[in-house]
């Protein structure tokens, strides 16, 4: 060994150890998946230096302590500042580990499932649950990992417009993406690319493939068209054990929804079942549309969520008078709902409180209202869309996003006295939301 190499070994196992001993000293893995059919799936991080403990980026609950297994002399644990954490037992640090996890459907109150299991067995896999930083995660949400999937079965993958039989490799970042591993290939239908299960009904399917289409077309008029073309995802799992429900999403060119559990069998046999679907599928393409843009904070939860579903009855109104009859309903159960649940308080409070719910229900009633006062005062306008299309232009520009921003667009579209009434209306217990004028 030559003076030279041996400064340099000593260089470098200088800094391992100084990086080692550093603990807010960030590192960011590879990630190999292999798929294993309807067996666990192995997920395996490695460090290009040792790491103390691999922090996971999304952990809203504690479910990983449950349902994934780490390998012999590792465990998955909650530590007291919260979060999920996969650590040696003895403490020491690890270039590499393994953790296995069932391919199955969870439910996260704060998160996409993991996995999205179909009918025939194919799996839809969110990548975002993966991602994992050594030590600490980095401050700047420009972090981005590689990834490789290996499918034993050659089932294949899709992931936007990328395919491949056995194995592929991406960089994901951000909220990350759906990575599809099955035999089905996307049907381009219209201006979407769409995987339906073929475990839903013969109609709801035809329904989805006639409709998605539609709406997307119908938002891209107003809100100019997407980048590129966008993937569904749609997948029924009857055989789910443990509860039922429906979970729906979007991720940039992405949208998704599941069934789960015995339950939908009935459900789909419902009278307002159709419907149901073509609102939901409505309002995840809206999400699309606003270009997945909304407040971190939950206050102003109401503008994409309350803005998604009016979108939904835009769109669902122009489908004729039964769809319109639909529409009707939704908003009578949205007026019962947000009354019941502002009756002594404000809608920022409500949401604040509830979270998810006032701003669905109570947010459908405001942009509604929104819509048509925009229309009266600026009939020259889009309503409802060109407040959209100046909070789009917002963000470009790099300016805030938050409901204040949200806000300048309105009085920018709509003038500021509609803005002040809106304000107002939002931190008014009891609401009066038809008195938009
Ligand atoms: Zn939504």
């Amino acid at each position: 060994m030559t003076v030279r190499a041996i400064i340099a070994a000593f260089a470098l196992s200088a800094s391992t150890s100084a990086t080692v001993d550093r603990p807010d000293a960030s590192s960011i893995p590879h990630i190999t998946v292999i798929a294993n059919g309807q067996r666990d799936w192995t997920a395996r991080y490695r460090f290009d230096r040792p790491v103390r403990r691999l922090v996971f980026v999304r952990a809203p609950d504690d479910s990983r302590t449950r349902t994934w297994t780490a390998m012999t002399g590792f465990q998955i644990i909650v530590p007291k500042a919260g979060g999920e954490i996969l650590r040696r037992i003895d403490g020491k640090p690890f270039r590499s580990v393994d953790v296995s996890m069932p391919p199955r459907y969870i439910y996260l109150a704060a998160g996409y499932a993991p996995f999205s299991p179909f009918g025939d067995g194919s799996v839809l896999m969110h990548s975002g649950r993966l991602f994992a930083c050594g030590n600490v995660c980095p401050a700047a949400d420009s972090t981005a990992w590689p990834i490789h999937l290996i499918v034993g079965d050659g089932r294949g993958i899709q992931l936007g417009d990328r395919s491949a039989a056995r194995n592929l490799r991406w960089i994901d970042k951000d909220s990350g993406h759906n990575i599809y591993v099955g035999r089905e290939k996307p049907a381009a239908t219209g201006p979407v690319n769409a995987i339906i299960d073929h475990a839903f009904p013969g109609d709801l399917r035809r329904q989805l493939l006639v409709q998605l289409p539609e709406f997307m077309q119908y938002f891209s008029e107003q809100l100019g068209p997407l980048a590129a073309r966008p993937t569904l995802f749609a997948s029924y799992d009857a055989a789910h054990r443990d509860g039922g429900g429906r979970q729906g999403g979007t991720l940039p060119g992405q949208i998704f929804v599941h069934y789960y559990g015995a339950r939908w069998a009935t459900e789909f046999t419902k009278p307002d079942f159709a419907s149901d679907q073509s609102w939901l599928f409505a309002h995840e393409a809206g999400h699309l549309f606003q270009r997945q843009l909304g407040t971190e904070a939950p206050a102003g939860w109401w503008i994409h969520e309350g803005g998604g579903d009016a979108f939904a009855a835009l769109a669902l109104r122009r489908m004729g008078p039964e769809m319109s009859a639909y529409v009707d309903r939704r908003i009578d159960r949205a007026q019962l709902a947000c009354a019941q649940t502002t009756s002594d308080k404000s809608i920022h409070a409500a949401i604040t409180e509830r979270e998810i719910d006032p701003a669905y229900q109570c947010g459908l009633l405001i942009n509604l209202a929104l819509d048509a006062a925009i229309r009266r005062r600026a009939p020259e306008k889009d309503g409802l869309f060109s407040v959209w299309l100046a909070y789009l232009a917002r963000e470009k520009r790099g300016a805030t996003t938050d409901e204040a921003g949200f806000l300048a667009c309105v009085a920018t579209i709509g003038g500021q006295e509609l803005a002040d009434q809106l304000t107002q209306l939002l931190d008014t217990p009891s609401p009066r939301i038809a008195l938009l004028r």
